[in-house]
């Protein structure tokens, strides 16, 4: 589910500095919900403590479901099944088998997260509505089993839950059940928010985004989604945990469709872009579900608790046409306007895709000095590090390559050129992983990598830019490129939601500053991605790929788009890099480019290898001048003098 930018869009410019610095707005944000927590069971009234401890009780599947929507984009439409699974393992080893109350707790929770497990294997493969309906077959499918086991109770469910004691005192009111379970809910909201600006998050946040830019980063998209499903089901079984607690009686109910809607509501009523925005959510469908409660039978008299979903589902329909960034949106569209009243906001103006002028576009003359980015020179300069053998694509009958085979010597910079539909992107995505070939071979540092993932060679330093701009326009210009070292980070889900990475993640975005700078992209870093004009959009993928220290680097034609001067500064950034030892291979129209830049040249013409040598070889051959330019090699031979 796609957010507007601008409200998904993340700029991270306050995460670096010290802890303080890091983490203020959490440790605020913490503090002043302590404060409102400690006082609540003093001052509201009966009902509304009522509300109080739902609210708190379903804010852990909230929070589980937004980081699993607003983080990893994936749509669940079953997170009632994992609130079941824990409730009633949670009820089950509480009144069949009097197990203690932390220790049924802990493998309620386990339950949902091994479900998770299971079913999300092979369910990870799947994408956007296919995710959703099939997370929706699991809540039916849960429903209907403990509906109909006679070990669930069939309908009547589990009761006689014992309230829960903490230190000898019983939890015998609103009051305590809230104090109970609210620091489940900070703990929760905390590791959230941590795990949203870590490695890992970052990661979650990038597939979103764009899923191939992320793989050809090193993301293990697949092993990433499964264990945010996992953690969301955990949460949700925490949830479930609470809920048999406070309610005492676990019924089918609780594993039902309108309980998940429920959910989704409170993750985008609260806002996506923000796990904050999953407990506010959670609030006001509570509050909006007893308001509806004594409001719809005035309204239909006769009508049922099941006509309150209508109600539920109005909210849904409105939220999503009138705010689609929730109460997220409201809150960043009141601070930024407070902001721009204090005048304390920064417009670089020139930047932004409407004042896409000269100097917008031109690479600023004034950026510091940059140093060269780092490259990685696995193999002494000229051994084979990359090599296509009888590389062929076919889509039905198109043969988009044909029996392709090429080596690329390590340090040197290969030229692919050929005229439009010659194959040059079918062999870029077949090397990177983009694409399975029909048949072949591709081997990368010794490892035959061709019908595997992007993210397996991504890891072991061969990356790539896109023909097709893959932007990640839900941060900034640094965070781009700062995604770029990902492959290089070892910190998974768990360090993230502990906030054990703040040396590494300034230090990571040091780096990306300072590669920014060497294509002189500085003044740009701040601004949100998605809003650079297009040429400079092409630079920053350039600078992402290089952030990851890369071995190899394949660019589908990164001068596009670009000026005169960019394009030259691109070519010196490039040969430098070479004698650095980094491998390019570079798929570019701008033959005279090529031609300057490059140590080798192949040229493919309708799926077919037709030359492959030295720039001046490729040049004057009449094979090269015909399928290039044209038919007639005198011609050719005119035409090729104009391009070059
Ligand atoms: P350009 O310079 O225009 O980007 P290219 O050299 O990169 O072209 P490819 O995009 O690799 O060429 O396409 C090679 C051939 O394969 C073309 O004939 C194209 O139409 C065909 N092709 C590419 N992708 C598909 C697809 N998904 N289904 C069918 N045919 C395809």
């Amino acid at each position: 589910m796609a957010l507007p930018t601008e409200t998904n869009f993340v700029s991270d410019a306050h995460l670096t500095g010290g802890f303080w610095t890091r983490n203020r707005g959490t440790i605020l944000g913490i503090a002043a919900l302590i404060v409102v927590i400690v006082i609540i069971p003093f001052t509201v009234s009966s009902s509304l403590m009522n509300v109080a401890v739902f609210a708190m009780i379903f804010a852990l599947p909230a929070i589980g479901l937004s980081l699993l929507m607003g983080l990893a984009g994936q749509v669940s439409l079953g997170q009632a099944a994992f609130f079941a699974i824990g409730a009633y393992t949670h009820a089950i080893l509480l009144t069949k088998f009097n197990l203690p109350g932390p220790v049924a707790a802990v493998i309620g929770v386990g339950g949902a997260m091994l479900v998770a497990l299971l079913v999300g294997l092979p369910l990870m493969r799947l994408r956007g509505h296919y995710l959703a309906l099939a997370t929706l077959g699991l809540g039916f499918i849960v429903t209907i089993a403990v509906r109909e086991w006679d070990f669930t109770g069939r309908t009547t469910g589990i009761y006689g839950i014992p309230r829960p004691e903490v230190f000898g005192i019983a939890i015998s009111n609103n009051g305590y059940f809230f104090w109970f379970v609210a620091p489940f809910v900070l703990i929760g909201l905390v590791l959230a928010v941590n795990l949203t600006h870590s490695r890992a998050g970052r990661a979650l946040s990038a597939v979103n985004d764009s899923e191939l830019a992320a793989e050809s980063l090193g993301v293990n998209t697949y092993a990433l989604r499964l264990k945010v499903f996992v953690l969301s089901a955990g949460f949700a079984g925490l949830g479930g945990v609470f809920y048999a607690y406070q309610v005492g009686i676990v019924s089918p109910q609780v594993s039902e469709f309108h309980l998940s809607v429920e959910l989704l509501l409170m993750v985008v009523i609260g806002g996506l872009a923000s796990v904050w925005g999953a407990l506010a959510g959670a609030v006001l469908i509570e509050l909006l579900g007893e308001g509806l409660r004594d409001l719809i039978p005035v309204l239909i008299p006769g009508a049922t608790g099941e006509v309150q979903l209508v109600g539920f589902g109005l909210v849904l329909i409105l939220v999503i046409l009138v705010l689609p960034g929730g109460l997220h949106q409201v809150v960043v569209t009141l601070y930024g306007a407070l902001r721009r009243r204090l005048g304390r906001r920064r417009t670089p103006s020139s930047l932004t895709a409407e004042t896409d002028t000269a100097e917008g576009t031109a690479a600023s003359e004034d950026e510091p000095t940059a140093t060269l980015p780092r490259v990685s020179a696995p193999l002494a300069r000229g051994e084979t590090i990359l090599e296509v053998t009888g590389l062929t694509k076919r889509y039905g009958g198109v043969v988009a390559l044909d029996d392709v085979n090429l080596t690329v010597p390590a340090g040197q910079i290969l030229g692919l050129i050929g005229p439009n539909g010659a194959g040059k992107t079918t062999c870029f995505n077949i090397i990177s992983g983009a694409l399975s070939p029909t048949s072949g071979t591709v081997t990368f540092l010794g490892q035959q990598i061709a019908g595997k993932k992007p993210h397996v060679s991504a890891i072991r330093g061969l990356t790539r830019t896109f023909q097709n701009l893959q932007v990640f326009t839900s941060t900034d210009v640094v965070g781009n490129v700062y995604m770029g070292r990902y492959r290089l980070g070892r910190a998974g889900i768990l360090r993230g939601m502990l906030g054990l990475q703040g040396a590494e993640q300034d230090a990571n975005r040091r780096t990306a500053h300072d590669i920014l700078a060497s294509m002189r992209l500085s003044d740009a870093a701040d601004v949100a991605a998605g809003s650079l004009p297009f040429g400079r959009q092409r630079m920053m993928e350039v600078c992402r790929a290089l952030a990851s220290e890369p071995a190899v680097l394949l660019l589908d034609e990164p001068m596009a788009g670009l000026s005169g001067q960019e394009r030259d500064m691109l070519a010196d950034l490039l040969r430098a890099l070479r004698d650095a030892g980094l491998t390019i291979v570079l798929v570019e129209h701008d033959v005279g480019q090529v031609m300057s830049l490059a140590d080798s040249v192949a040229v493919l013409d309708d799926g077919v290898l037709i030359a492959h040598g030295e720039p001046e070889v490729v040049r004057n051959d009449p094979a090269v001048m015909v399928a290039y330019l044209g038919t007639d090699v005198q011609e050719a031979e005119s035409e090729l003098e104009e391009l070059v």
